[in-house]
């Protein structure tokens, strides 16, 4: 799965995330976010198969940009991708899950979740306190009804924030009658913060949990984070630091 960057920084500013502390810089031009499946593949000398927009940005922040690029990477005289093969994720902006909806392509929407606790997640996910819990979720059922595709929740799980019982409770009620799956992943250290990961035994009890209400649940397998390059540890850093 080749992760593509949708701007330069962000705005949203996640407590966990290491671009959201480094700020906003611009949006990328359709042709900048498509050119990094090129560069990459010419780098590997391999032909990119699965994409998902996130690593760096939100997606949604320009929607326009997001979609022309897809457009590209979907069409056979462009990159080939298949459009099942090309997810968005969004840190859950809802006119642009509503928008895609209305798209006749079928590509995959995927939205980081954290936390199904407004509190929680006001505080984990500040620069989306806007579309709260109650507006996510009935979009999302608008969603799945109207494409018949499942969507997926990033869920990251922070030790003493995220990962309680009541937390597990409002997840596991946020998913109920929703075609979903959930993601869950242990969270990624970032450097000067004072989050921490929750124990593996506190993600074993939320996927159980999720399963045995009926959700999928899935464990991401991280890779790249001895290197500061996993989900939610992008930055830009000088030499030296
Ligand atoms: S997690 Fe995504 S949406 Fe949130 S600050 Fe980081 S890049 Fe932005």
């Amino acid at each position: 799965m080749l992760p593509l960057r949708h701007q330069v920084g962000c705005a949203l500013g996640c407590a966990f995330c290491a671009t959201g502390r480094s700020g906003f810089v611009r949006n990328l031009s359709p042709g900048e976010i498509a050119d990094q499946v090129t560069a990459v593949a010419a780098d590997f000398s391999r032909r990119a198969t699965n994409v998902v927009a996130m690593g760096q940005g939100e997606p949604f922040a320009d929607f326009d940009a997001t979609l022309a690029a897809f457009r590209f990477l979907n069409a056979k005289d462009g990159a080939g991708i298949g459009a099942r093969h090309l997810t968005v994720s969004t840190a859950g902006i809802v006119p642009g899950i509503r928008r895609l909806a209305e798209q006749p392509e079928q590509f995959t929407l995927a939205v980081s979740l954290h936390s199904a606790v407004q509190a929680t997640r006001d505080r984990l996910m500040p620069g989306v306190r806007r579309w709260p819990l109650r507006e996510l979720r009935a979009a999302l059922a608008d969603y799945t009804e109207r494409t018949g595709r499942r969507v997926t929740f990033e869920y990251a799980l922070v030790a003493c924030v995220n990962d309680s019982d009541a937390e597990l409770t409002a997840l596991v009620g946020f998913c109920a009658g929703l075609l979903c799956h959930v993601n869950l992943i242990p969270m990624n250290p970032v450097a000067d913060s004072a989050l921490a990961r929750s124990s593996a035994e506190k993600v074993a009890r939320f996927r159980h949990a999720l399963m045995a209400a009926g959700t999928e649940a899935s464990v991401r397998v991280e890779r790249g984070a001895d290197i500061d390059a996993a989900c939610g540890q992008l930055r830009q850093r000088c030499e030296g630091e």
